[in-house]
């Protein structure tokens, strides 16, 4: 952050490069509250325009991304560090969440009819509420889609939003707020506010931000869970991730192989669902291994953002974490199969993607998020071993799990701490706009996507409505000894 000029600033520099790429002037504290006050204000509009057309809305802000798909690519890239590729199939996955929520949104918040149970003379239904204005906080890699979908959802859900995305990706951030006001969604409706964590607190804290939905560490998760609950604001946490590959001896090692190795390295493994752990079933761990390894050493990593399969971390502080955490892990007795480099020569935070194979499944390595190109070995003797050492670390943020029967994985999903599981896949669930996603254990609380995602952005309103007048129910006042009577013998012959 610059605070020597007159309006402080917060510079974006490119990590592949260390070179500034741009900056954003830093929203003062104190005009906090009257962003707020105009996110409320623009809930009379927006909350009663009809679904169908805050539909048409968005459609038009994914035509405004598509049409912009290269811009934002190469920002994306340049912000965080990845390849323009990395930064390609972050549009493509956030117009694919878009065109499902234009296409299916309305549908989901359509008032849902209930069953009025033993009340024949009524007729229940549930509506879909927004909650008013909603605070979205957002974290850096994955500066575009994990910012737009959760206020794409909470527009469509007929929300305001105030968007604060993360300081070492403001450019993104800002860019995606202009492109989506020139697409027809008004200045107020959504707002865009750049700062560090106190940003972030202010708009947690606020009385007028009636819902938040955070993505980010754990770490800061925690303090927005308390704070939300000292006021009660409902939350949506989506944390870290220590996600675990199971790979059985009847897998397509092949596939499985090239899945661990697209799982841990892609966006240079600073991706919440990256594959950190994989657990192999031992009669087939040295061909999986081998596979692991050839298909590691293949990839070419660099600043050449066209040309590399893998990109720069985020920052110093984020190559010094994954770098410590192989360092440790070898003091602990692992063994680095590939990789283990910082390649820092190259100009940028970079380090040669990593392969580890490690004995003891309680060492760090197996336990603390690293969020770096690394991936960490097990062998197993069989999938109940698997599925106990991949339950184990606390999290449970999503799995995934190779074997040719699918029915063996079916129910090994079932027996996986996970929000999602995919099995011969790895995080193409992340990208299926229907299925909804989220944590259990310390990855977090509420799901974003799908029906159920969205619908996280209301509130369940439960609606009776009595069909046919009467003057009263038999059990309001005055209440006859024979009515008691008749509804004792009912009870004894509907339940008992
Ligand atoms: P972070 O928690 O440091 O920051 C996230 C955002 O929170 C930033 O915008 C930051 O400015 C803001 N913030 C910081 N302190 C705050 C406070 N006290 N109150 C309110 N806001 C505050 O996370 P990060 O380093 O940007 O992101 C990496 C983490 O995010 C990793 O742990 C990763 O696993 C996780 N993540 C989770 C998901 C998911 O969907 N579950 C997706 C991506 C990343």
């Amino acid at each position: 952050m610059n605070t020597n000029m007159s309006i402080p600033e917060i510079v974006s520099v490119n990590p592949a490069t260390k070179k500034t790429i741009g900056s954003v002037s830093l929203t003062p504290l104190d005009q906090l509250p009257e962003i707020f006050l105009q996110a409320q204000k623009a809930k009379t509009y927006w909350t009663h325009l009809q679904r169908s057309k805050r539909a048409k809305i968005l459609r038009n802000v994914r035509k405004k991304l598509v049409a912009h798909m290269d811009e934002l690519s190469e920002l994306i890239a340049s912000e965080t560090g990845k390849t323009n590729w990395e930064g390609f199939l972050e549009v493509f996955t956030t117009v694919e969440h878009l065109r499902h929520m234009c296409r299916f949104g309305a549908e989901y918040l359509e008032p849902e009819a209930r069953s009025s149970g033993i009340f024949q003379n009524k007729k229940c239904y549930i509506n879909y509420i927004p909650h008013g204005v909603v605070g979205v906080i957002s974290p850096w890699n994955y500066p575009l889609i994990l910012t737009s979908t959760p206020v794409v959802e909470a527009l469509m859900a007929g929300n305001t939003v105030v968007l604060k995305p993360s300081e070492l990706t403001p450019l993104t951030g800002k860019r995606m707020g202009e492109l989506f006001h020139e697409a027809g969604i008004p200045e107020n409706v959504l707002q865009v506010v750049q700062g560090l964590g106190d940003v972030g607190a202010s708009i947690v804290d606020n009385q007028k931000i009636d819902m938040i939905c955070f993505t980010g560490s754990v770490e800061v998760g925690r303090k927005i869970a308390l704070a939300c609950a000292n006021k009660l604001k409902p939350v949506i946490l989506e944390l870290g991730g220590k996600d675990p590959m199971i790979v059985l001896e009847d897998a397509n090692l092949e596939r499985a192989a090239g899945a661990a190795v697209w799982g841990g390295f892609s966006n240079s493994g600073q991706t919440c669902i990256s594959t950190e752990r994989v657990y192999v079933v031992e009669d087939v761990a040295d061909r999986f291994i081998n596979l692991v390894k050839k298909k590691t050493e293949e990839l070419s990593t660099g600043p050449d953002k066209t040309a590399s399969d893998i990109g720069a971390l985020i920052n110093e502080q984020q190559q010094k974490r994954v770098l410590d955490h192989i360092k440790e892990a070898v003091a602990n007795g692992a063994k680095i199969l590939s990789g283990g480099k910082d390649l820092s020569e190259l100009g940028g935070y970079f380090i040669k993607p990593t392969v580890l194979e490690a004995f003891d499944n309680n060492s760090d390595i197996m336990k603390k998020e690293t969020f770096g190109p690394e991936i960490c070995i097990v062998r197993v003797k069989d999938e109940d071993d698997a599925i106990e050492k991949a339950n184990s670390s606390g999290y449970g943020l999503s799995a995934s799990i190779f074997t040719k029967s699918k029915k063996r994985g079916r129910a090994l999903a079932q027996r996986t701490t996970a929000g999602s599981v995919c099995i011969n896949d790895v995080m193409t669930n992340y990208i299926t706009a229907d299925l909804p996603f989220g944590g259990v254990g310390v990855s977090g609380i509420g799901r974003v996507h799908g029906p159920e995602g969205l619908r996280s952005f209301c509130q369940t309103q439960s609606v009776l409505i009595d069909r046919f007048g009467l003057n009263k129910e038999p059990w309001w006042f005055p209440m006859s000894e024979g009515t008691k009577k008749l509804f004792k013998s009912l009870t004894k012959i509907i339940y008992g």
